[in-house]
């Protein structure tokens, strides 16, 4: 009798992991959650493979742009001039998505689609998104948004010291910027200057391979995101005509309205951050075997798995109703800070547990958690760190701004 039970337990087939608990995909309709599948398809099958080699080497896949080009998910959550459009709920699961698989990669993405596009779409005239956004979406020209510099990262909207001058129809740009995303390679940065005639902040379009006085080098030895290539840029006499303007940003409350939409996708990014390590946990506790059974038998490793997927779950319920309200046109600064800095906190206790969960093995590159652990500490501190969304949030909730 004992030997049938010991026999029934070694042939049942055991459950794959799944870190959609409680079954959020259904709330995707039926085309959406074909979007999100294929893209779900193209991470596992594509980069997959191949991204922990060009994690380890700071290396971005190149080779990997024509295929994701063939996604068409060029300007999702943005509506016409070319972009793929869809609701917010459904851009955050494939951010989610792309994430699960590498955070850097939804990284790129998000740069690129959200901060870059977002900044034209939210803050640039008709005729500039008519001229951008179509290149964009079909991921010809591919975008980075420079706001963060070296002397100023946390208190941007407190004062940049990059600066603007008018003279007649061109600005000239000086300062630097640190820490741009896709800047080592990409075609154009959105850069965030302050206006010396009225001191406010202004966004600027400048085409990186032909503006002479635009020059930026890559930033070396990342331990976190290492897939991005991010970039020192200085800008020294950049001269850039006034139809490169952003023609509706005309302070930092323009710039704050995209981080406000980039804030939160920064979570379903942490969300999926969060499940890829999560799923290759539950794999690796199945199969490992210490005192002769597999790890996942025991219950202090269960109680690892059951937290994490409580984060996982809690950091998905959050990001879809906050979807909802984004859709309805009801997001605020606040509620996308609560989001950041709620799921960005989970986030590094998940990836943490799954680590911890594969032992020494949980500190090499190859058995897949390590990356996730490490690209966490970069999701917690950019787009605003943990404590400037607290602050954000604390300063709705009580009245009084405790930034200084
Ligand atoms: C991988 C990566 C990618 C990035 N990509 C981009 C990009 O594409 N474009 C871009 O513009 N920027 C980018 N950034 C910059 C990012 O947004 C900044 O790093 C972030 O805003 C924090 O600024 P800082 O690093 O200068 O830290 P600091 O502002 O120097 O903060 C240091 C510490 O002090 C704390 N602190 C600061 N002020 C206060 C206060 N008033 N009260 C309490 N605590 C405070 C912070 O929370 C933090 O813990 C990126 C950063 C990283 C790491």
């Amino acid at each position: 009798m004992a030997t049938a039970t010991k026999d029934t337990q070694q042939t049942k087939a055991l459950p794959a992991p799944n870190s959609d608990f409680y079954q959020l995909a259904e709330t995707l309709n039926a085309e959406e959650l074909a979007l999100v599948k294929k893209v779900r398809a193209f991470m596992e099958a594509k980069v997959a493979p191949i991204i922990t080699k060009y994690w380890a080497d700071d290396a971005f896949p190149f080779e990997l742009i024509p295929a994701f080009r063939e996604l068409n998910i060029g300007g999702l959550g943005l509506q016409g001039y070319g972009c793929k459009g869809g609701s917010q709920k459904l851009f955050g699961f494939v951010m989610m998505e792309l994430a699960r698989i590498d955070p850097s990669f939804s990284t790129f993405f998000g740069v690129h689609d959200g901060l870059a596009m977002g900044s034209i779409y939210l803050d640039g005239s008709e005729e500039q998104k008519q001229k951008w956004l179509p290149q964009m979406a079909r991921l010809e020209k591919i975008g980075c948004f420079g706001l963060t510099e070296p002397l100023v990262g946390s208190g941007a909207a407190g004062g940049l010291m990059t600066t603007a001058k008018r003279e007649g129809d061109t600005w000239i740009l000086n300062g630097e910027k640190r820490w741009i995303g896709n800047a080592p390679w990409c075609d154009l940065s959105i850069i965030w200057a302050r206006d010396l005639a009225d001191n406010q902040v202004k966004g600027f379009i400048v085409e990186n391979k032909t503006t002479p006085g635009f020059s930026v080098e890559k930033i070396e030895h990342k331990i976190a995101l290492k897939v991005v290539q991010n970039g020192h840029i200085t800008l020294k006499d950049c001269r850039v005509p006034e139809a490169n303007r952003l023609q509706g940003g005309n302070s930092f409350r323009d710039t704050a309205r995209v981080l406000r939409m980039t804030r939160f996708m920064v979570g379903w990014m942490a969300t999926g951050c969060q499940m890829g390590a999560y799923e290759n946990a539950v794999v690796y506790a199945q199969q490992r075997q210490q005192f002769g059974k597999p790890i996942g038998s025991f219950q202090l490793i269960q109680d690892l798995l059951a937290k994490m997927l409580g984060n996982i779950t809690a950091s998905q319920c959050m990001l879809l109703r906050l979807a909802d309200l984004d859709d309805a046109g009801k997001l605020t600064d606040q509620h996308a800070a609560l989001s950041k800095g709620f799921t960005t906190a989970r986030t590094r206790e998940t990836v943490a547990w799954a680590r911890e969960l594969f032992g020494g093995n949980g500190i090499v590159a190859d058995y897949n958690v390590a990356r996730f652990f490490a690209d966490s500490e970069a999701l917690y501190s950019y787009e605003g760190t943990f404590q400037m969304q607290n602050l954000i949030v604390g300063k709705a909730v009580t009245g009084f701004s405790a930034f200084v």
